[in-house]
């Protein structure tokens, strides 16, 4: 059987990636959500186990000494991370996983999985970007200054992705990572 393929997304928060990777696994039933660990409180619209598994800090520590992360990252205060076992077993079968995770994240992946996909999704202006994060609701000022604060370096780091999209117009924005995904999926 061949093995499955991964495919990660990242961007500054409030650029559009979980809106962008939610329009693809919706449309691409052979793709699972590669679902990460986090101690972030959960927000309303999330459910545990399908957006997240919400951990405390002592128990992601535990893990982290178990060794049960490929990679894990302490972005914003909380930490969040990819489970080994969820990724192994998802291959061995054949499916293919989407990651919704931070830059460095996405280049600890590759250098575990060479042939796995980077997608960068850049919002058209930092100017936009803090006006989708306010849009969103979801966070208080502080937080989303905290957020705003990280976007630079992550805009630098996501030169060395495979590819850059541009999420101007949503819809233009979801076509080209959809056509990005179908050329590496039928390689
Ligand atoms: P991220 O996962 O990168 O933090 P989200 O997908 O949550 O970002 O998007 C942040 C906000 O911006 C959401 O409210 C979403 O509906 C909105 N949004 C996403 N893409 C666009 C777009 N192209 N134009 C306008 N608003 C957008
Ligand atoms: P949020 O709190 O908005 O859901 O996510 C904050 C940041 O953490 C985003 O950049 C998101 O992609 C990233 N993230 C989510 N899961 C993981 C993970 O497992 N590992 C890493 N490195 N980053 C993650």
């Amino acid at each position: 059987m061949a093995r499955g393929k991964l495919i990660v997304i990242s961007a500054p928060s409030g650029a559009g990636k979980t809106t962008i990777a939610q329009t693809l696994l919706a449309s691409h039933p052979s793709m699972k959500f590669s679902v990460s660990a986090t101690t972030r409180p959960r927000r309303e619209y999330e459910a545990d186990g399908r957006d997240y598994y919400f951990l405390s800090k002592d128990e992601f520590r535990r893990r982290v000494d178990a060794g049960k992360f490929v990679e894990w990252e302490e972005i914003y205060g909380n930490y969040y991370g990819t489970l080994k076992a969820e990724l192994d077993r998802c291959l061995a079968e054949g499916t293919h996983l989407l990651f919704d995770i931070d830059v460095k994240g996405a280049l600890s992946i590759k250098r575990h999985y060479p042939e796995a996909l980077l997608i960068f999704i850049r919002p058209p202006s930092i100017e936009m970007l803090l006006d989708r994060l306010k849009g969103r609701k979801t966070e208080d000022a502080a937080t989303i200054a905290r957020r705003m604060e990280r976007a630079p370096m992550e805009m630098e780091t996501g030169m060395k992705f495979d590819h850059q999209v541009v999420n101007d117009d949503l819809g233009r924005a979801i076509a080209e990572v959809d056509r990005i995904v179908q050329a590496y999926l039928t390689n």
